[in-house]
């Protein structure tokens, strides 16, 4: 099938149906911006599984995704959307580019959760937007805004009692959506532990309770067991079996 794009994480394919497409996961990881490359043997498997397990879990709250189904280890169908070129980042504590840039100590928990839009544009170094410069740009609509900043809102507190039912807390993460050809908004792309920052409850360690991709970013080591991890107590808790 003809190859559509290929990202840092995933390529995308085209199948005989113009409103299905096809995702498949890759096992490289990449930083800063690709300044920093790597791979990690079977992520491309575990994230195009834990995101399949995550897109269902949202669809079952009625929030709409472009997955349709898993159909192979690495690969899953979606519906074809027109991606917005923006990246939604949801902070429930301190971490990252929000302690580097407002000198937050990282670990504090937000009085309320953070939604943030950054450009996605990898020239620019994704730099994060205004309200009004995201209008100006005309990315959304102020309607759309309201919207993404809503369902947004909504994603975070599934996902974070998803979590936290699996003894792991949701401290920030990063989505992305598209419009579908009538129009709708679908929730895009992917939620794994690459876009996600995944800490263990289990663990006080600082180190060890690292379950994401800051294990490769800070080179923590043992980033496929972290991901293992976080896709086992998943599967355990949903009471699925691992795919053979
Ligand atoms: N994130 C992502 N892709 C990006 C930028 C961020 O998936 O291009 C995720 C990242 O994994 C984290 C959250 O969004 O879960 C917030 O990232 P942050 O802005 O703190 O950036 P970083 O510290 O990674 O530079």
């Amino acid at each position: 099938m003809e190859k559509l794009y290929e990202g840092k994480a995933k390529i995308i394919y085209a199948t005989d149906d113009s409103e299905i497409l096809t995702t498949q996961f890759k096992d490289d990881l990449t930083a800063f911006n690709s300044l920093k490359k790597g791979m990690a043997q079977g992520k491309g498997a575990i994230n195009c599984h834990i995101s399949s397990v995550l897109f269902k879990l949202l669809e079952s709250k009625d929030i709409a995704t472009h997955f349709i189904d898993q159909i192979a280890d690495c690969e899953m169908r979606v519906r074809a959307v027109k991606i917005i070129p923006l990246e939604v980042v949801i902070r429930n504590i301190a971490a990252g580019s929000l302690c580097r840039q407002t000198g937050l100590i990282e670990g504090k928990i937000l009085p309320f959760p953070l939604v943030e839009f950054y450009l996605k544009n990898d020239e620019l170094g994704d730099p994060l937007l205004t309200r009004d410069r995201l209008l100006i740009l005309e990315l959304a609509s102020p309607k759309q805004l309201e919207q993404l900043q809503s369902i947004a809102l909504k994603i975070n507190k599934c996902l974070t009692e998803f979590f936290a039912s699996c003894q792991i807390t949701l401290v920030d993460f990063k989505l992305e959506f598209g419009l579908d050809s009538q129009g709708n908004l679908l929730l895009a792309d992917e939620i794994s532990p690459d876009t996600c920052r995944l800490w263990d409850q289990q663990t006080k360690n600082l180190r060890d309770r690292v379950l994401d991709k800051d294990r490769f970013r800070h080179d923590l080591g043992e980033v496929e067991t972290a991901y293992q991890q976080v896709q086992q107590r998943i599967l355990e808790k949903l009471g699925i079996r691992q795919r053979p």
